[in-house]
């Protein structure tokens, strides 16, 4: 497998007043592996244990939080060096004053405590799963609830005060552009996991080009792909999303590209290099890729069948219960049981010489009768057996003036292109995206 994949330099997204120091530090972190950062932790959480026990710590402080790297940035952000630290997680029940008690607080304290985060954020509102940070230092005391992924509530009391006092603090988010290539060997999902993409960011590569390739169906062994895509990343080292910038999938030989432009409005869709949009009419499939369906192997298990004079359909081998696609946008024209069909749907499409026609389903998505109005890539119904069908399966059927044809003689509208006024913005904003896809090709001939 002849696979590459390129850690851009970081770029630390600067949201809090925290100075340099602490913004190389984070890009250190993130730099660790997952399993030094857990001993960093171990290192950082345990210490302060240790010598509390060597000096005979009294019983109340021998609670050992476990490592967690969640908790790294709360610890970098200490002004201090902390002589104690501890969490909580809190639990289905708890409210926010008995996980004070539970850090060490007593009942007048944790109840002052909550009433002076109010200003700020009302701790009657903590969820479970979540977690309080307890930190002391010879600074003071500390403690933290991370209310989302972008605010932290911090409330402290200083030594030498009595008095709490509460911010919401920013929380820091990192931005970090990869580049992940792969050669297709046993399943798209084995290949993308081998180089490191998440599974949330191989369905949006495969939803970028569901319009021009049959996941489903035509993935073939030596399909490649290419992908800059950047990752925003909280200050727990915890993946929020990602966003494809550029994105190249070889199928069978044929290159397919995109590319994200932001428009003037703010809003942002994909493109070809040359302009055009990567929407159209019609999905190339009813049935989106999944894990099983991608794996070749399982062709041996269930047969599927191409369009033929005497198979005047497309079989997509499925497990029953997958979710079936409107192909384009249209209305439900038929949707019952149909003799050897079964459970069947069909839809006439806004082109109204096209149908497509969807078979042996397990069920049919709520809502969906005769008149019904679906979107492209609304979910219609599920795969199954029904009618005459060996094993679950979708039959789908594509239809001209009625006689269903091969999906793939059917010619579709042309892709509506940039506007003429913004094609140089255009040109400018994706030419550098698509050079550092392309970056990585030079590097592969080495390989
Ligand atoms: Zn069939």
């Amino acid at each position: 497998m002849s696979i590459f994949v390129k850690n851009n330099p970081s770029k630390v997204m600067q949201r809090s007043s925290a100075g340099n120091f602490l913004r190389l530090a984070l890009t250190w972190l993130t730099s660790l592996s997952r399993l030094q950062r857990v001993a960093l932790a171990a290192v950082i959480i345990f210490t302060p244990f240790f010598i509390l026990l060597s000096h005979g710590g009294d019983a109340s402080n021998a609670y050992v939080s476990t490592p967690h790297e969640e908790w790294l940035a709360a610890d970098i952000q200490q002004p201090s060096i902390a002589t104690s630290s501890k969490h909580v997680v809190i639990k289905s029940g708890d409210h926010a004053i008995s996980v004070l008690q539970k850090l060490g607080f007593n009942l007048k304290t944790a109840r002052l405590m909550v009433s002076t985060a109010t200003k700020r954020y009302n701790l009657k509102d903590i969820r479970a799963g979540k977690q309080f940070k307890r930190i002391d230092s010879a600074t003071g005391t500390d403690v933290y609830y991370n209310v989302n992924s972008e605010q932290r509530l911090h409330l402290q009391k200083r030594r030498n005060e009595h008095q709490w006092s509460c911010t919401m603090d920013q929380r820091l988010l990192l931005t970090h552009q990869r580049v992940a290539s792969g050669i297709i060997h046993n399943s798209l999902f084995a290949a993308a996991e081998g180089v490191g993409l998440d599974q949330r960011t191989t369905m949006n590569l495969v939803d970028l080009f569901s319009w021009d390739i049959d996941f489903a169906r035509n993935m073939r062994r030596g399909d490649s792909f290419n992908v800059l895509y950047e990752e925003h990343i909280d200050d727990h080292g915890n993946l929020l999303n990602s966003t494809i910038l550029a994105a190249e999938f070889v199928n069978r030989g044929e290159h397919y590209k995109a590319v994200r432009y932001e428009q003037l409005d703010g809003s942002s869709s994909y493109y070809t290099p040359k302009g055009k949009s990567i929407r159209k009419a019609y999905l190339k499939a009813p049935v989106k890729f999944s894990r099983i369906s991608s794996r070749f192997t399982t062709r041996r298990l269930h047969p599927v069948l191409g369009y033929t004079r005497a198979h005047r359909g497309v079989d997509y081998a499925a497990s029953s219960g997958t979710p079936i696609h409107a192909l384009g946008d249209g209305v439900i024209r038929f949707a019952g049981w149909k003799h050897g069909y079964g459970r069947f749907i069909l839809i006439k499409h806004n082109n109204r010489n096209h149908s497509t026609a969807y078979a042996h389903m397990r069920a049919f998505a709520r809502g969906i009768k005769r008149g019904v109005r679906v979107k492209q890539g609304q979910v219609i119904g599920y795969v199954g057996m029904s009618g005459l069908a060996t094993g679950p399966h979708l039959h789908f059927e594509f239809r001209v003036r009625g006689v269903a044809v091969n999906p793939l003689t059917v010619k579709h509208p042309p892709a509506r292109p940039i506007i003429a006024s913004q094609r140089d913005r255009f040109m400018q904003q994706t030419a550098p995206l698509l050079g550092q896809l392309q970056q990585k090709n030079i590097l592969e001939t080495w390989g």
